[in-house]
Order: C-alpha cells, then structure tokens, then sequence
C-alpha cells in the first residue's frame, strides 16, 4: 500500500467531520446553453447556485439528462492533475448522442472541467486521499410537455470535495445478487452515463441494505445468471493466485457501463504483469470457483470507489466469504498502481493525466 493511503490522526478526525459523499460542493460552477442553430454559447464561471427553471422542462419530466463524473488530484508539486479527461469527454458524447442530445465537443468538455478546477481548488486540502470529484451533467431545457427531443439544453459542471468513497481506507464492501430488478437490458441505456439509470436502483439498493449488504450486484436482464455490474462501478474478480493471477472482468455486452477505470485496471492489470480477461461469468461459476479456492480476490472499481476490495456475497438464501474476507495483493497492487498514477507518483506513457493549468 503506498504511504499516502497511511490513516494519520488528524486524516482519521477528518472522516468524522466530513460531510457524505457528495455533499461537500465547491464555490463555482460552469454554465452554457445550446440551441438550434445557434449551437453552444460562451461558457460562464458564476459562485454556485439555484437554477430557475420552469417547471414543464423536457429533462425533469422525462429525464433527457447525462452526466459524467471524473477526478481531480493534487500532486506532490501541488498542481492538480485531473484523471483521463479526454475519455470522460468521449464518453459524454455517447450519452448525450443515446438520448437524443446535442454533443459537446470534447475540448470544451475538457476546458470547462480545467476551468472550476482552477477556480476551486483551494477547497482541496492537502490530503492526498482526499480529491476534486467533477459533476458534468446536461439536461432538456425546452417547456413543454410534448414527447419529443428538446431544442434547447443547458450544460453545467460542478463539483464536490471527495474523500474516499466507502471511508478514507481500503475498507470491504459486501454485494447482494438483485434477483428481482434489473438495471439494463440489451438495446436500453445500460452502456451510457444517464440519469434514467440510477433511480429505478434505488429500491434494489435498499433490499441490499436490508440483507446486510452495501451494494447491489447486477445480473444479466435475460437470464440473470451472468454478472454485468454494481450500481456505480465495475466488478473484477481475480482467479490464480501471485503473478499467474488472472484479472477478471465482465465482457462489455451493451448492458454494462464502459468505465474509465475499468479499462485503466485492464491495461494495469497487463502492466504488472497479471494476465487481463474479459469473460461471461456467471454467479454460480464465481460462487464454485470461490469454493474451490480458484478465486481468492475481487473488487469493485469506479471513478468514485477506486479499487475497493470485495469480501461477501448474498446470492438469496446462499453467501459466502471471498478469501478470507480480507483485501488480497492483487488488489491492493492494483489499486496502489492506480492512485500512485493518479497522483503523478508513476510513469504515465498513456498521458492520463491532464494537467488542469495547462492553457
Ligand atoms: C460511472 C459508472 C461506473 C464507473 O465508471 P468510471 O468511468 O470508472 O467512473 C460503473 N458503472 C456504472 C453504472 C456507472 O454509472
């Protein structure tokens, strides 16, 4: 585990103090409008505010809206370093293009997010486990309550101070199999970032819950047999043991989101020399090969929880432990790969990280 990650005190009484997840937002926000013919106007910095907004809006009735989410960090030098922007970027394009939206361009996507970090990121501490987490999110402006595309939407980027998502330390999350719900279906919105896919998880979040669990583990919507997914974040589990590890993941289907950590634990994965498998993995295959003792290790992995180790599974009435319910090496190998590259503490021959003071 890198030495940033080493719970100090004074880190420990700022988890007592820190506000939820999310809650925690930063003085500014970026703003710009885009319609028909004129296409997207100038972006505007302004302090943090309410929106005034008729209430027969296209994206509030029915839920026209992407969004994004993606990091900022401080490095060693002080300079903030914002995690592999240009794929978040690209990403928004593909929702926005899903629901009928207009696309920003990438560079204005990447301008926008360079300028609140500028602006805001004297609300960072220095606290390398802390970061900047960016909230793009476009919406339907149009009134009127017709079942049509808008013509008009608003872009806005603001953001909020992080910490670790699930605590400050590698802390384990225990998953429960949704038998009941499904999250997406083949040819829905299941590979894109639209907020159309997060409420209709909410009551499967809360069964998880009740079963003693903190996340909701998705299954494939046709046979629910095949793992897709947790509610924010991309599972892997890991088969063999040392360096002939495999890391293991859910092959991208269309009902799975395509995260940008996930694809950088991928190529990590190679880095370090494991071996990177994209595989159909069904529920009951993970739970013999956990038996067997096959599988020792997996772990969640988003913008939001980095890499975070899981320990149990609820399948119904069955659950069982992931090793011996503990954190493995594998994944804390990778996770530290990770941070450090986040934090400019690695070799980065991709250019992952953006320097958010480069204009
Ligand atoms: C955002 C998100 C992820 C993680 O994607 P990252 O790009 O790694 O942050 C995974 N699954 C879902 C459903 C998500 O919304």
């Amino acid at each position: 585990m890198s030495a940033i990650f080493e719970p100090s005190a004074t880190a420990r009484d700022r988890v007592v103090r820190h506000p939820g997840h999310g809650e925690s937002f930063t003085e500014h926000m970026i703003s710009m409008e885009w319609t028909e013919g004129e296409g997207w106007s100038e972006g505007r910095i302004t302090p943090l505010q309410n929106l005034s907004l008729h209430p027969g809006v296209i994206g509030l009735h029915y839920g026209q809206v992407a969004y994004e989410g993606l990091k900022a960090h401080r490095r060693a030098d002080a300079s903030m370093g914002v995690w592999r922007p240009y794929d978040h970027a690209l990403r928004f394009q593909r929702s926005c293009r899903r629901l009928a939206m207009p696309e920003l361009p990438v560079e204005t996507f990447v301008a926008a997010v360079d300028q609140l970090i500028n602006a805001d990121e004297g609300s960072l501490s220095g606290d390398p486990a802390h970061s900047i987490y960016v909230r793009p999110i476009m919406f339907g402006t149009d009134t009127s309550l017709m079942l049509r595309p808008s013509r008009t939407y608003r872009f806005l980027v603001m953001a909020f101070v992080a910490g670790g998502f699930f605590g400050e330390y590698v802390e384990s999350v225990s998953v429960y199999a949704s038998h009941d719900y499904s999250r997406a279906f083949p040819g829905g919105t299941g590979d894109v970032k639209v907020a159309a896919n997060y409420a209709p998880s909410f009551l499967a979040q809360r069964e998880a819950e009740a079963a003693g669990c903190q996340q909701v583990l998705w299954l494939d919507a046709v046979e629910r047999r095949y793992l897709e997914e947790m509610g924010g974040m991309n599972i892997f589990l890991v088969r063999g043991q040392g360096m002939q590890a495999q890391v293991v993941t859910p092959k991208l289907t269309g009902t799975l989101l395509p995260g940008v950590t996930r694809n950088t634990i991928l190529i990590l994965a190679e880095r370090l020399g494991y071996q990177a498998v994209e595989e159909r993995i069904s529920l009951d295959q993970w739970r013999t090969e956990c038996d067997s003792g096959l599988m020792s290790e997996a772990f969640a992995c988003g913008t939001a929880a980095v890499v975070t180790p899981i320990s149990r599974v609820v399948d119904r009435g069955n659950a069982w432990t992931i090793g011996n319910g503990k954190p493995g090496p594998v994944t804390l190998a990778l996770r530290t790969a990770l941070t450090d590259l986040h934090h400019g503490l690695a070799p980065d021959p991709d250019g992952w990280l953006h320097s958010a003071a480069g204009h």
